[in-house]
């Protein structure tokens, strides 16, 4: 042994061998799929388990800061990590890759429901995706100050005439269910939303003749309903200023999801 022998937390990266890393990953994403689907999980027990078997030649410590640095690789990929093992700071990034490739031959591709984004489409995606997991699943950590990026977005330019004219029509009620707007704006008119029944991402028009005044009921209707294309069809029939549009097809399969809240 040599005299100075340095603390252990700082060259535990280099001395863990590939079996003793391996085994620390299987451990943690054995536990992290318990925590996500809301099975209760012992740490302690798994902990003691390891130093039994692969990981006898290690301290509680030394364990217990691996599945840290295994938290701070998942959280920097925006995938979940145990709630109990907080992101060690100061990995590594020659461990945080050798912990990467082994969270992969652990299946992380069926983690990716829960991978952090800031595209909405994909956000909705995976929300579908856990919605059809069975259960409610452990309540998760989420982000107490969630990452900020920066996007580019198309915007339209829009005509306030055509908004402003196509809610002086409706007067207050919507076109689309013939009820009262449901509150009145911030603008001391009643509430309601000016949507553009053939996208202007699949090249329709900014004119009264392809825009209604919805109440946002209706107008989420338009966007997300799986029966948005009749509910579309429905607002043709039943407003004789609306003429149909030929859809651009190709840019069409990219207007799946629309946020209503750009009133768009
Ligand atoms: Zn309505
Ligand atoms: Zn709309």
């Amino acid at each position: 042994m040599p005299v100075s022998s340095p603390p252990e937390a700082s060259t535990a990266s280099k001395n863990w061998t590939d079996e003793e890393l391996a085994a620390s990953v299987r451990a943690y994403v054995a536990m992290l799929r318990s925590e996500l689907a809301g099975e209760p999980i012992n740490k302690a027990e798994v902990n003691r388990q390891l130093r039994e078997t692969a990981l006898a030649a290690r301290t509680e410590s030394a364990v217990e800061l691996r599945m840290q640095n295994i938290s701070s690789t998942l959280f920097d990929l925006r995938l979940p990590h145990i709630i109990g093992y907080r992101p060690a700071r100061n990995v590594g990034s020659s461990v945080k890759l050798r912990i990467g490739q082994m969270l992969e031959a652990n299946g992380l591709e069926t983690l990716t429901m829960y991978q952090r984004t800031a595209d909405e489409r994909e956000l909705a995606r995976k929300v579908t995706a856990l919605l059809r997991q069975p259960g409610n699943g452990g309540v998760p950590a989420g982000s107490a100050a969630p990452a900020q990026v920066m996007t580019h977005s198309l915007r339209y330019v829009r005509d306030p005439a055509v908004k402003a004219w196509v809610l002086k029509v409706a007067d207050g009620i919507c076109e689309g269910c013939d009820m009262a707007a449901p509150f009145t704006g911030t603008d001391g008119f009643p509430y309601l939303e000016v949507h553009h029944i053939m996208p202007l991402a699949s090249h329709g028009s900014d004119t009264t003749s392809n825009c209604a005044a919805l109440c946002p009921n209706c107008h989420r209707r338009c966007h997300l309903s799986l029966d948005r294309d009749e509910f579309r069809l429905a607002l043709y029939e039943k407003l004789d200023r609306l003429v149909l549009e030929v859809p651009d097809s190709v840019l069409n399969e990219y207007a799946v999801y629309i946020d209503p809240s750009n009133n768009s």
